[in-house]
């Protein structure tokens, strides 16, 4: 649990695949999970395979808090697949962290995955009926047991028969013993880069993965594309014919780091540029440009710039107070976000603020940040926002809260400015927002903020749809292997 976590969506999953044919693979793989820790802070593992056996080491919490040197020591071998996760569908428990990892007679694969599938439930209950025992509940699992289903078929091959059953979000990574192999969706909703790394080859969910152990990115995978990496190097097919691209417009305003690329462009560079046209779209009148630390940061130095109001910190975030198993009391909780941010009250008083953040969800935090301003003194705190209004919630891998939570969706602009006190309240418009990523609405997914889903959800998709009670006596980490 997040302590006093903010009023965000959650970040789904980070995957990653990785060759390196001199060994020590498990250090690479540790390093560059630790680039994709924001995309999930539940669970963290890394899968292994020396040329023969599949082992692995997993566990609940940070990825510096599963491994270290004598876990990583567990992990020989020159081919990893690695994950960090936040649960979309199943609890988060042990059970549900990943890899995911699967025997058959046939051989044995361990699996990564980032999404969300919306056929899940469907292909659990015939897998069920025809015999298999899920040890997860989490819709991963369903992927595994497709593919150590098709194994006989060969990997490559395996991978394209199961992309036909599966309907929703997903970018899998997958460890044989002798082959790494990755897929995207046909829509292409969630992202995933390929390129080199030493002497070998890597594929993760974001670029920023790459540069910590010198590697560099070559290109994003295609939609319904898979790439496959083992000893004679790495090659791509088409897994599942492409539909129309929609990738995550999250991953654009809030989700990515903003040193990955994602469509060819720099995310700090497409936030520095929703802020400049949130500021044509919202002007206003007034004195300082202040950003919601870390993320509205590069949105409120493009709001300045093009504003000309000049941008200034207004708080600072306590860097330490990220992750912990103490629950805050009454009284802290009271306190609420003063715990992770503190108002710089010299900067703040007296000045009409222009206060720059990434999204609203339930609103919140955004009304204990405005509050705190005017405590701070603030004359005027005008709110804007770089995600358009959320309406609908997100079936494709991203927690956000079911529609009768979301502020956009029940209240109208003005009923959630006067909710959180602002003094004005001004979102980017979903034409600003594809304009700031590039390229048109035909490449994005946009549903949560128009309900266009790119592809049907059903009626009730829970996220906990396949839970169970918790386990007994549960513990702390999973390893595989002799
Ligand atoms: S519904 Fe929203 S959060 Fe979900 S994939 Fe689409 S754009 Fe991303």
């Amino acid at each position: 649990m997040d302590l006093l976590d903010r009023d965000h969506p959650k970040e789904e999953c980070g995957v990653l695949g990785l060759f390196n044919p001199s060994g020590d693979v498990a250090r690479l793989a540790f390093f560059g999970l630790f680039a994709l820790q924001h995309r999930g802070q539940e669970s963290a593992g890394i899968a292994v395979s020396d040329g023969q056996e599949v082992r692995m080491e997993k566990g609940m919490g940070l990825v510096s808090q599963v491994f270290n040197e004598e876990v990583l020591g567990r992990l020989p071998g020159a081919m990893a697949i690695g994950h960090t996760r936040y649960s979309t569908t199943g609890a988060s428990v042990l059970r549900n962290a990943q890899p995911i990892y699967c025997q058959s007679t046939v051989g044995e694969i361990a699996v990564a995955h980032n999404g969300n599938l919306i056929n899940a439930s469907a292909l659990r209950e015939s897998l069920e009926a025809e015999g298999e025992i899920f040890e997860s509940t989490a819709d991963s699992e369903v992927i595994a047991r497709l593919l150590v289903r098709n194994l006989h078929l060969g990997p490559e091959n395996a991978v394209a028969s199961v992309m036909k059953e599966l309907r929703g979000a997903y970018c899998v990574t997958v460890l044989t013993p002798r082959m790494i192999l990755g897929f995207r969706d046909p829509f292409g909703i969630r992202p995933l880069t390929a390129g080199r790394v030493n002497d070998g080859y890597m594929i993760a969910s974001e670029s920023c993965a790459f540069g910590p152990i010198g590697g560099i990115p070559e290109r994003e995978l295609e939609p319904g594309e898979m790439v496959m990496i083992d000893a004679d190097g790495m090659r791509y097919a088409q897994g599942a014919p492409p539909k129309r691209p929609a990738m995550c417009m999250f991953e654009f305003i809030y989700f990515a780091r903003p040193d990955s690329k994602m469509y060819g462009n720099l995310l700090y560079d497409v936030r520095e540029r929703m802020g400049a046209i949130l500021s044509e779209e919202h002007p206003i009148e007034a004195d300082l440009v202040i950003p919601v630390p870390d993320s509205g940061i590069p949105a409120a130095l493009g709001y300045s710039q093009a504003s000309q109001i000049p941008f200034r910190e207004g708080m600072m975030k306590s860097r330490y107070i990220h992750r912990t198993f103490i629950q805050p009391d009454q009284r802290m909780r009271e306190i609420g976000v003063r715990m992770k941010l503190t108002p710089l009250v010299e900067h703040i008083a007296g000045k009409r603020i222009v206060l720059v953040d990434d999204s609203i969800v339930r609103a919140t935090t955004t009304k204990q940040i405005v509050r705190m301003l005017f405590e701070a003194g603030a004359a005027e705190v005008h709110v804007r926002i770089t995600a358009p209004p959320i309406t609908h919630p997100c079936f494709y891998g991203i927690d956000m809260a079911s529609r009768s939570e979301l502020a956009a969706a029940i209240m109208t602009i003005d009923g959630i400015r006067q909710h959180i006190g602002a003094t004005t309240l001004g979102y980017l418009s979903i034409d600003g927002a594809v304009r700031a990523a590039g390229g048109g609405t035909h490449r994005f997914c946009l549903a949560c903020f128009n309900g266009e889903y790119p592809l049907p959800v059903p009626e009730e998709l829970s996220k906990d749809a396949f839970e169970r009670p918790p386990d007994v006596g549960q513990i702390a980490t999973v390893h595989v292997g002799s």
